[in-house]
Protein backbone atom coordinates (compact mmCIF):
# COMPACT_ATOMS: atom_id res chain seq x y z
CA UNK A 1 0.00 0.00 0.00
CA UNK A 2 1.39 3.28 -1.50
CA UNK A 3 0.61 6.14 0.88
CA UNK A 4 0.87 8.76 -1.53
CA UNK A 5 2.19 12.94 -1.05
CA UNK A 6 -0.87 14.15 -1.82
CA UNK A 7 -2.70 11.85 1.00
CA UNK A 8 -0.19 13.42 3.83
CA UNK A 9 -0.57 17.25 2.46
CA UNK A 10 -4.17 16.45 2.22
CA UNK A 11 -4.07 15.55 6.15
CA UNK A 12 -1.98 18.32 7.38
CA UNK A 13 -3.63 20.63 5.77
CA UNK A 14 -6.96 19.24 7.34
CA UNK A 15 -4.99 19.31 10.43
CA UNK A 16 -4.56 22.92 10.90
CA UNK A 17 -8.15 24.10 9.81
CA UNK A 18 -9.61 21.49 12.31
CA UNK A 19 -7.14 22.99 15.09
CA UNK A 20 -7.98 26.32 14.19
CA UNK A 21 -12.04 25.70 14.95
CA UNK A 22 -11.93 23.08 17.29
CA UNK A 23 -12.60 24.60 20.26
CA UNK A 24 -14.85 27.27 18.73
CA UNK A 25 -17.14 23.87 17.54
CA UNK A 26 -16.28 22.20 20.71
CA UNK A 27 -17.93 24.84 22.80
CA UNK A 28 -21.38 24.93 21.53
CA UNK A 29 -21.43 20.80 20.97
CA UNK A 30 -20.83 20.68 25.49
CA UNK A 31 -23.59 23.01 25.75
CA UNK A 32 -25.66 21.14 23.89
CA UNK A 33 -24.52 17.63 25.26
CA UNK A 34 -25.59 19.69 28.46
CA UNK A 35 -28.89 20.45 27.08
CA UNK A 36 -29.96 17.32 25.72
CA UNK A 37 -29.46 15.91 29.17
CA UNK A 38 -31.47 18.13 30.84
CA UNK A 39 -34.30 17.15 28.05
CA UNK A 40 -33.71 14.10 29.18
CA UNK A 41 -36.29 13.53 31.73
CA UNK A 42 -39.23 14.62 29.70
CA UNK A 43 -37.70 12.52 26.62
CA UNK A 44 -38.36 9.87 28.90
CA UNK A 45 -41.86 10.89 29.65
CA UNK A 46 -42.90 10.62 25.62
CA UNK A 47 -41.22 6.99 25.42
CA UNK A 48 -38.35 8.97 23.10
CA UNK A 49 -34.84 8.46 25.50
CA UNK A 50 -33.49 6.48 22.63
CA UNK A 51 -33.35 9.78 20.92
CA UNK A 52 -31.24 11.65 23.46
CA UNK A 53 -29.10 8.62 23.26
CA UNK A 54 -28.17 8.69 19.77
CA UNK A 55 -27.93 12.60 20.16
CA UNK A 56 -25.57 11.73 22.96
CA UNK A 57 -23.12 9.15 21.39
CA UNK A 58 -23.33 11.47 18.04
CA UNK A 59 -21.79 14.93 19.72
CA UNK A 60 -19.12 12.32 21.60
CA UNK A 61 -18.42 11.16 18.51
CA UNK A 62 -17.64 14.57 17.15
CA UNK A 63 -15.60 15.75 20.13
CA UNK A 64 -13.38 12.15 19.09
CA UNK A 65 -12.80 13.65 15.95
CA UNK A 66 -12.28 17.18 17.17
CA UNK A 67 -9.65 15.45 19.74
CA UNK A 68 -7.83 12.86 17.38
CA UNK A 69 -7.85 16.18 15.45
CA UNK A 70 -6.30 18.23 17.48
CA UNK A 71 -3.71 15.36 18.56
CA UNK A 72 -2.83 14.97 15.10
CA UNK A 73 -2.16 18.49 13.57
CA UNK A 74 -0.08 19.56 17.11
CA UNK A 75 3.19 17.81 17.02
CA UNK A 76 4.77 17.88 13.63
CA UNK A 77 8.46 17.14 15.04
CA UNK A 78 8.46 13.93 17.12
CA UNK A 79 9.99 14.48 20.42
CA UNK A 80 12.49 12.18 20.41
CA UNK A 81 13.97 9.46 23.15
CA UNK A 82 16.00 6.18 23.04
CA UNK A 83 13.82 3.36 24.48
CA UNK A 84 13.47 -0.38 23.91
CA UNK A 85 11.45 -1.28 20.95
CA UNK A 86 10.39 -4.59 23.74
CA UNK A 87 9.64 -1.91 26.36
CA UNK A 88 7.20 0.18 24.07
CA UNK A 89 5.17 -3.00 23.09
CA UNK A 90 5.07 -4.23 26.47
CA UNK A 91 3.41 -0.54 27.69
CA UNK A 92 1.02 -0.42 24.84
CA UNK A 93 0.04 -4.00 25.55
CA UNK A 94 -0.80 -3.58 29.08
CA UNK A 95 -2.89 -0.42 28.52
CA UNK A 96 -4.84 -2.57 25.29
CA UNK A 97 -5.35 -5.64 27.79
CA UNK A 98 -8.47 -4.65 29.54
CA UNK A 99 -10.29 -4.37 26.43
CA UNK A 100 -8.91 -7.36 24.53
CA UNK A 101 -10.37 -9.35 27.59
CA UNK A 102 -14.48 -7.51 26.92
CA UNK A 103 -13.99 -8.29 23.25
CA UNK A 104 -12.22 -11.84 23.35
CA UNK A 105 -9.09 -11.44 22.13
CA UNK A 106 -5.47 -12.97 23.27
CA UNK A 107 -2.73 -11.09 23.09
CA UNK A 108 0.80 -12.77 22.64
CA UNK A 109 4.22 -10.94 22.13
CA UNK A 110 7.46 -12.09 21.12
CA UNK A 111 10.40 -10.06 20.71
CA UNK A 112 13.26 -11.52 19.10
CA UNK A 113 15.87 -9.00 20.06
CA UNK A 114 15.73 -7.66 23.42
CA UNK A 115 18.48 -4.77 22.37
CA UNK A 116 16.59 -2.87 19.68
CA UNK A 117 15.86 0.01 20.26
CA UNK A 118 14.74 2.95 18.46
CA UNK A 119 15.12 7.07 18.86
CA UNK A 120 11.26 8.03 19.04
CA UNK A 121 8.50 10.16 20.65
CA UNK A 122 7.02 7.64 22.75
CA UNK A 123 4.00 9.02 23.49
CA UNK A 124 3.17 9.18 19.77
CA UNK A 125 4.46 5.58 19.05
CA UNK A 126 2.51 4.06 21.72
CA UNK A 127 -0.68 5.55 19.93
CA UNK A 128 0.37 4.42 16.98
CA UNK A 129 0.49 1.12 18.38
CA UNK A 130 -2.36 1.07 20.36
CA UNK A 131 -4.46 2.64 17.15
CA UNK A 132 -2.86 -1.14 15.25
CA UNK A 133 -4.37 -3.10 17.91
CA UNK A 134 -7.62 -1.35 18.91
CA UNK A 135 -7.98 -2.02 15.14
CA UNK A 136 -7.57 -5.91 15.32
CA UNK A 137 -9.33 -5.86 18.49
CA UNK A 138 -12.36 -4.41 16.43
CA UNK A 139 -11.56 -6.66 13.32
CA UNK A 140 -11.76 -10.07 15.51
CA UNK A 141 -15.29 -8.49 17.53
CA UNK A 142 -16.86 -8.55 14.28
CA UNK A 143 -16.34 -12.08 13.38
CA UNK A 144 -16.50 -12.90 16.86
CA UNK A 145 -17.48 -16.59 17.24
CA UNK A 146 -16.19 -17.75 14.16
CA UNK A 147 -12.54 -18.65 15.83
CA UNK A 148 -10.72 -17.65 18.70
CA UNK A 149 -9.11 -14.15 18.43
CA UNK A 150 -5.81 -13.83 18.47
CA UNK A 151 -3.35 -10.97 17.99
CA UNK A 152 0.55 -11.63 17.48
CA UNK A 153 3.24 -8.84 17.99
CA UNK A 154 6.67 -8.83 17.40
CA UNK A 155 9.74 -7.26 16.69
CA UNK A 156 13.21 -8.13 15.13
CA UNK A 157 15.23 -6.51 12.93
CA UNK A 158 15.12 -5.73 9.18
CA UNK A 159 18.21 -3.88 7.43
CA UNK A 160 18.26 -0.41 8.74
CA UNK A 161 14.67 -0.93 10.67
CA UNK A 162 13.39 -2.58 13.73
CA UNK A 163 9.82 -4.08 12.51
CA UNK A 164 7.06 -4.28 14.70
CA UNK A 165 4.58 -6.73 13.57
CA UNK A 166 0.83 -6.77 14.68
CA UNK A 167 -0.91 -9.74 13.38
CA UNK A 168 -4.98 -10.16 14.03
CA UNK A 169 -6.88 -13.41 12.91
CA UNK A 170 -9.81 -10.66 12.52
CA UNK A 171 -12.62 -10.45 9.49
CA UNK A 172 -9.61 -9.25 6.89
CA UNK A 173 -10.68 -6.73 4.65
CA UNK A 174 -11.32 -5.93 0.80
CA UNK A 175 -9.31 -4.84 -2.16
CA UNK A 176 -11.19 -1.57 -1.94
CA UNK A 177 -10.94 -1.43 1.97
CA UNK A 178 -7.10 -1.90 1.61
CA UNK A 179 -6.72 0.83 -1.09
CA UNK A 180 -8.43 3.70 0.95
CA UNK A 181 -7.15 2.62 4.83
CA UNK A 182 -4.93 5.82 5.27
CA UNK A 183 -7.77 8.35 4.03
CA UNK A 184 -8.47 10.84 6.60
CA UNK A 185 -11.94 10.11 7.67
CA UNK A 186 -12.21 6.53 5.91
CA UNK A 187 -14.28 4.08 8.13
CA UNK A 188 -16.48 1.07 7.64
CA UNK A 189 -17.56 1.60 11.72
CA UNK A 190 -20.91 2.97 12.69
CA UNK A 191 -18.94 4.62 15.48
CA UNK A 192 -15.63 5.26 13.98
CA UNK A 193 -13.37 8.39 12.93
CA UNK A 194 -11.43 6.98 10.41
CA UNK A 195 -8.72 9.03 11.81
CA UNK A 196 -6.28 6.04 13.62
CA UNK A 197 -4.41 4.77 10.42
CA UNK A 198 -3.70 8.65 8.72
CA UNK A 199 -2.68 9.85 11.92
CA UNK A 200 -0.81 6.77 12.50
CA UNK A 201 1.01 7.09 9.13
CA UNK A 202 1.86 10.65 9.50
CA UNK A 203 3.59 9.57 12.91
CA UNK A 204 5.37 7.04 11.02
CA UNK A 205 6.52 8.69 8.31
CA UNK A 206 7.47 11.78 10.67
CA UNK A 207 9.88 9.60 12.54
CA UNK A 208 11.63 8.00 9.19
CA UNK A 209 9.44 5.29 9.06
CA UNK A 210 6.62 3.51 6.69
CA UNK A 211 3.76 1.23 6.99
CA UNK A 212 2.60 -2.01 5.10
CA UNK A 213 -0.18 -3.49 5.48
CA UNK A 214 -1.36 -7.53 4.10
CA UNK A 215 -4.63 -8.49 4.63
CA UNK A 216 -6.70 -11.37 3.39
CA UNK A 217 -10.54 -11.23 3.45
CA UNK A 218 -12.00 -13.26 6.18
CA UNK A 219 -8.96 -14.60 7.82
CA UNK A 220 -6.84 -11.40 8.81
CA UNK A 221 -4.44 -8.93 8.38
CA UNK A 222 -1.09 -7.89 9.19
CA UNK A 223 0.74 -4.44 10.17
CA UNK A 224 4.81 -4.07 9.60
CA UNK A 225 5.56 -1.05 10.98
CA UNK A 226 8.57 -0.13 10.05
CA UNK A 227 11.07 2.24 12.20
CA UNK A 228 14.93 3.25 12.15
CA UNK A 229 16.65 1.84 14.92
CA UNK A 230 19.61 3.01 16.39
CA UNK A 231 22.69 1.18 18.28
CA UNK A 232 21.83 0.68 21.59
CA UNK A 233 23.67 -0.14 24.82
CA UNK A 234 24.45 -3.45 24.84
P1 LIG B 1 -11.57 3.76 12.47
O1 LIG B 1 -10.97 2.69 13.35
O2 LIG B 1 -12.12 4.92 13.23
O3 LIG B 1 -12.54 3.21 11.46
P2 LIG B 1 -8.95 3.81 11.19
O4 LIG B 1 -8.28 4.84 10.36
O5 LIG B 1 -8.20 3.32 12.40
O6 LIG B 1 -10.36 4.40 11.59
O7 LIG B 1 -9.29 2.53 10.28
C1 LIG B 1 -9.92 2.71 9.03
C2 LIG B 1 -10.60 1.43 8.56
O8 LIG B 1 -9.62 0.44 8.24
C3 LIG B 1 -11.49 0.73 9.58
O9 LIG B 1 -12.77 1.29 9.62
C4 LIG B 1 -11.50 -0.71 9.07
O10 LIG B 1 -12.44 -0.88 8.02
C5 LIG B 1 -10.13 -0.86 8.43
N1 LIG B 1 -9.20 -1.62 9.29
C6 LIG B 1 -8.17 -1.10 10.01
N2 LIG B 1 -7.50 -2.06 10.68
C7 LIG B 1 -8.11 -3.24 10.36
C8 LIG B 1 -7.89 -4.62 10.72
N3 LIG B 1 -6.90 -4.97 11.54
N4 LIG B 1 -8.72 -5.54 10.18
C9 LIG B 1 -9.72 -5.19 9.35
N5 LIG B 1 -9.98 -3.92 8.98
C10 LIG B 1 -9.20 -2.95 9.47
Amino acid sequence: IEQTAFQNDKLAMLGKIAAAIAHEIRNPLTSIRGFIQLLNPYLKEVGKQEYGRIILSEIDRANDIIYEFLNSSKPSAPMKQTVLVGLLLKESILLSESEALMKGCELHSEIFDPYLTVAVDVKQIKQVFLNIVKNAMDAIYEVKGERKGLIDISARREGKYALISIKDNGKGMERATLNRLFDPFFTTKDEGTGLGLSVSYRIICNHGGTIHVDSQLNEGTEFLIYLPYVEGKE
